[in-house]
């Protein structure tokens, strides 16, 4: 485990300890080691429901961790300025040493994008707080120094841990009867990657809110796809909820939630969890 993932971890112990629970990791490893497989199905059908809850609670509560536990001020503002200095979108600022971020209005329409920011950001407050100097958010910059990767990598333990990406995969090959094989090993192969594109991605990112492109960096950088199929995965429009009513795919993505309604009331009905 790296210095960020490790401070990230403890950071969320602490903060989950100061409500009184665990952290969605903790639940969602204890929950896997109680899975038992039975003909692509899990065996208790209560584990369905249990996870399905745990893992629409498991995003975290990034302006509350942000303010409440860890004390730093957060603001708004336009940061479009600093695009010419990274050569590429600015979508957040840090101080680590005045323990403030500041988060671009752009962030704001796209909630996976806004709390990816504020993670990201936070992973400077807390892992380069000596440095005097302002970080600023902007993935696709050209020139991202090694201290980026170091806030990225905490940004990624803060929004999606291992267990909890571990038990989505899980709940998705069990929900839609997919060989959990097939989906978590042999994701580069076509039926792999439609899987992920009908199925995992869609799940991942209306239940965790993270963004698409963070659930691939994540399984690229763990071996789950290669960089073909990261590359395939950011080509093709995928209607969510988070997405700006305005948006031209705000009809599908309404669709697109209404069926998600829908599986969730199946999901209670024994018949369809039978092994
Ligand atoms: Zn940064």
């Amino acid at each position: 485990m790296s210095v960020a993932q490790d401070a990230a971890g403890r950071l969320l112990t602490e903060y989950c300890r100061s409500q009184g629970r665990e952290t969605p990791a903790v639940e969602a490893a204890r929950l896997l080691s109680r899975i038992r497989v039975c003909k692509a199905r899990w065996a208790n059908r209560d584990t369905a429901s249990s996870a399905l809850r745990l893992l629409g609670n498991a995003a975290i509560d990034v302006d509350d961790l942000a303010e409440n536990h860890l004390g730093v001020t957060l603001s708004v503002e336009c940061l479009e300025r600093f695009d010419r200095y990274s050569g590429a979108p600015v979508y957040g600022v840090a101080r680590p040493n005045s323990r403030h971020v500041t988060v671009c209005t752009r962030a704001l329409k796209y909630e996976p994008l806004y709390r990816a920011t504020i993670a990201h950001e936070l992973g400077h407050t807390v892992l380069h707080q000596r440095d005097s100097g302002l970080h600023a958010y902007s993935p696709q910059s050209p020139h991202r120094p090694s201290i980026e990767s170091e806030a990225d990598e905490f940004m990624t333990a803060i929004l999606l841990p291992d267990p909890v990406f571990h038990l989505s995969l899980a709940f998705v090959a069990h929900f839609h009867r997919i060989d959990i094989r097939e989906i978590g090993s042999r994701a580069d192969s076509n039926r792999g990657r439609e899987q992920w594109r009908r199925y995992l991605l869609p799940f991942c990112v209306n239940s965790l809110c993270v963004s698409r492109h963070l659930v691939c960096v994540w399984a690229l950088k763990r071996g789950f796809v290669n960089r073909e199929t990261l590359a395939y995965h950011l080509t093709y429009a995928m209607p969510n909820r988070w997405l700006d009513p305005s948006s031209s795919y705000s009809r599908s993505a309404c669709e697109w939630q209404v069926d998600w309604n829908e599986s969730v009331r199946r999901i209670s009905k024994p018949g369809l969890m039978e092994a």
